[in-house]
């Protein structure tokens, strides 16, 4: 009975996330390409819709439903940044800097748009374009590209801190804050946090353990648990003490005045 009651302390929500992210991590040679933000542009030269072209726009139907829990739950880079937290946790607070990666992905946009208007538009789908194998890291040369990245999200994590890559320069992310804005703006179910303000006693535990460094404790106070920069980890919900946070699917609920 004790051993059961270990296993199911052991299998908590937070450890399989942890789980998760790192093996998706693991998994980033084979995968890397998919997420590809160069391929994308060789391909709309070419006017040939590839594999990340199609991920991208998964993406948006991702956040439709579940806002950017992708980050939280199984993007490669997040395994390698939640590693990180140990050697430098320094939250970020700077927020305006936040609106970083959205220029840079408007740019990056735009250059593909000028790219498929130059090819005269889309003509064909290939999802394996540039990844004949399959396999992203399949020649020794791709591993270049594959340690340009990831050193890129080590020193971002090791000088600036929590998540700084999710912050400041993520390509993905927008495509998931943009699935979930339509999905706002309908107001069907999707996974989201509640809370019950009254029951709240101010602690800030869960801002202490929030991954991407939200005021959680001022959102539960003032009833504005939809955050974009949120990746509905679940993170504060487990470590209330008083339980005043949930994750669950539901409706967008109304703003009090
Ligand atoms: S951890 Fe729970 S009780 Fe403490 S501030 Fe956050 S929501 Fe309130
Ligand atoms: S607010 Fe909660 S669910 Fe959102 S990122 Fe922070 S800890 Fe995760």
């Amino acid at each position: 009975m004790k051993k059961e009651n270990n296993k199911i302390k052991w299998l908590n929500r937070q450890n399989v996330r942890s789980m998760t992210i790192f093996i998706s991590f693991l998994l980033f040679p084979i995968i890397q390409w998919y997420f590809s933000p160069f391929l994308i542009i060789m391909g709309a030269a070419e006017g040939i819709m590839n594999g990340s072209f199609i991920v991208f726009m998964v993406m948006i139907l991702i956040g439709f439903f579940f806002g950017r829990g992708a980050c939280g739950f199984i993007m490669p880079c997040a395994g390698l940044q939640e590693c990180m937290f140990s050697v430098n946790g320094r939250q970020q607070k700077n927020r305006k800097l936040f609106r970083l990666k959205y220029f840079i992905w408007a740019i990056w946009v735009l250059v593909i748009a000028a790219f498929v208007t130059m090819a005269r538009g889309y003509h064909k789908i290939d999802f394996f374009y540039g990844i004949e194998s399959g396999i992203s890291v399949d020649e020794a040369w791709k591993y270049i590209i594959y340690y340009i990245v990831v050193v890129t999200f080590f020193f971002m994590s090791l000088f600036f801190g929590k998540r700084a890559s999710c912050h400041y320069i993520c390509w993905i992310a927008p495509f998931m804050v943009i699935g979930r804005k339509l999905r706002n703006l309908l107001g069907t179910p999707a996974l989201q946090l509640t809370a019950e303000e009254s029951k709240c006693i101010d602690c800030r535990i869960c801002e202490r353990e929030c991954p991407m460094s939200l005021p959680v404790s001022e959102m539960v106070q003032e009833h504005k648990m939809e955050q974009s920069e949120c990746i509905l980890c679940g993170k504060c919900a487990d470590s209330c003490p008083k339980k005043v946070i949930h994750l669950g699917f539901g409706c967008p609920e109304r703003r009090r005045k």
